[in-house]
C-alpha cells in the first residue's frame, strides 16, 4: 500500500551560490554552482522516500534529456514513478535558484510540463489517490489539478500552499493538514505575519482545514488543531542552505502522518527533517534519511513545545 503519494511539480534546478544576491538590472559575479532534481512536489516525495514511507509521485515532465533523468533519480529513491507522464510539448520544468552567504535564497520558476498537469491526468491515478495513507500537494501545478486530487484523496489529505496565494474555501473545506510557511500564510489570509504571535492569530482566522501547521525557519513552527495553538522551538542547528527545508518538513510529515503518529510528535519530528536538510547544499540532496534523524532525535531530544 502506498503511504504518500505525491501530486506535484518536477524540475531541474539550476543552483548559483553568491556572497550576495544582484538587485534588480545588476549583475554579481556568484561562487560554484550545481544542478540536479528539484520541484516542491519530487523534493517532498525523495524527503518522504528517504524517511521509509513508500511513495508514489503524479506529475508530468518534458520529452527531454532532464525529464528522463529526473523520472530515473526518482526511481532511484524508491519512488513509484509510473504516474509520471511525458508531456509531448512543454518542456520540463526549470528552476533558476541563488542562495546567499547568509544562506537566504531567491528562486525564479519556469513551470514548463508542470503547468500542463490537469484534471484528466489526476482523474487517471484515481485508484493510487483513493488508496494512499496521505496525498500530499504543493501548489506548483494547476490549482484545478490540486482540488481533483483533493476530492479523490481517501486518506489524509495535506497542502503545502506554496507558491502562497489565495485558496478557495470549497479546496480548504477538503484539507485536512495545511502547511503554509509565514509567506504563504499571509498570502492566503491577506493579513500581516511577521512573527510567530500574529502568525498563531491569522492562521486560527483560516476556516476548513482540519489542522495548520505553520512553518517559522528558525522560530520552528505552529501548529493551530481545532482550539489548540501551540508554538515548537526549532532544533538547534548550523545553517547552511534553507533551501528544501519546508520541503523536507512537509515530506517528513505526510510520512509520520501515514505512520499513525499524532500530529504533534509527527511535527516535531518533521522539524527535525527541515532543520538537517539546512546543513548541506540542495534541495533532493539534502534531503535526511531516517537513521540522521533518529541520530539527531536521541543526540539532542524533540524540540521542545513552548
Ligand atoms: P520554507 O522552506 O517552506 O520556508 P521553513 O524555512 O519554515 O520552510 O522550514 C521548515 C522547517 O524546517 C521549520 O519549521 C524548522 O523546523 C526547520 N528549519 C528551517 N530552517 C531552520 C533553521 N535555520 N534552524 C533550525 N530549523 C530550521
Amino acid at each position: 500500500m502506498t503511504d504518500v503519494a505525491v501530486v506535484g511539480s518536477i524540475n531541474h534546478d539550476l543552483t548559483i551560490m553568491t556572497e550576495r544576491h544582484p538587485l534588480p538590472g545588476e549583475t554579481v559575479l556568484g561562487l560554484e554552482h550545481f544542478s540536479g532534481g528539484g520541484g516542491k512536489g519530487a523534493n517532498q516525495a525523495v524527503a518522504a522516500a528517504r524517511l521509509g514511507g513508500s511513495v508514489s509521485m503524479v506529475g508530468r515532465v518534458g520529452d527531454d534529456d532532464h525529464g528522463a533523468s529526473l523520472r530515473s533519480s526518482l526511481t532511484r529513491e524508491g519512488i513509484d514513478t509510473s504516474h509520471v507522464v511525458v508531456d509531448p510539448v512543454s518542456p520540463t520544468g526549470l528552476a533558476l535558484i541563488t542562495v546567499d552567504s547568509a544562506a537566504e535564497n531567491t528562486i525564479v520558476v519556469s513551470p514548463g510540463a508542470n503547468s500542463r498537469v490537469d484534471v484528466a491526468q489526476i482523474e487517471t491515478s484515481r485508484h493510487l489517490l483513493a488508496s494512499a495513507r496521505v496525498v500530499l500537494c504543493q501548489l506548483e501545478i494547476p490549482i484545478e489539478a490540486v482540488a481533483a486530487a483533493a476530492g479523490l484523496a481517501d486518506g489524509i489529505f495535506c497542502l503545502n500552499p506554496a507558491p502562497g496565494r489565495e485558496l478557495p474555501q470549497e479546496l480548504l473545506d477538503r484539507v485536512d493538514v495545511l502547511i503554509p510557511n509565514l509567506t504563504e500564510l499571509a498570502r492566503i489570509t491577506g493579513l500581516a505575519v511577521s512573527d510567530a504571535r500574529s502568525a498563531l492569530s491569522s492562521a486560527r482566522q483560516i476556516e476548513g482545514p482540519g489542522a495548520v501547521v505553520v512553518t517559522l525557519g528558525s522560530e520552528g513552527a505552529l501548529v493551530v488543531d481545532g482550539d489548540r495553538g501551540y508554538h515548537i522551538a526549532a532544533p538547534q542547528i548550523s545553517a547552511v542552505d534553507t533551501t528544501g527545508a519546508g520541503d523536507a518538513f512537509c515530506g517528513a510529515l505526510a510520512v509520520a502522518l501515514a505512520g499513525g503518529q499524532p500530529l504533534i510528535e509527527a511535527v516535531q519530528w518533521a522539524m527535525v527533517a527541515g532543520a538537517l536538510a539546512t546543513t548541506s547544499i540542495g534541495a533532493q540532496t539534502s534531503m535526511p534519511t531516517t537513521e540522521q534523524v533518529e541520530v539527531f532525535i536521541t543526540t539532542n531530544g524533540l524540540p521542545a513545545l513552548t
